[in-house]
């Protein structure tokens, strides 16, 4: 037997529907900012595109990865 509560605490990171990614960024929390563009036929209606840019230090790759290959902080998955 498992006791599984489906709670997930997430050490002081707080990130809801409602709070934009740019509350992340002003907690601090290294982590791959994606760009999206428009698309109805999206949820939500914005498409998120592969290439992302490092909250840390803005580089820019082509896919996500574990750590930036710019500043090497380990990126944080939301
Ligand atoms: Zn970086």
């Amino acid at each position: 037997m498992t006791e599984e509560n489906g709670t997930l605490r997430k050490r002081g990171i707080r990130i809801s529907r409602n709070e934009s990614v740019l509350d992340a960024i002003r907690s601090g929390i290294p982590h791959w900012i994606h760009e999206t563009v428009d698309d109805a036929s999206y949820i939500g209606g914005k498409k998120y595109l592969r290439e992302c840019t490092c909250s840390e230090c803005g580089f820019k790759v082509s896919f996500e990865r574990q750590y930036c290959p710019h500043c090497g902080v380990k990126m944080v998955k939301f």
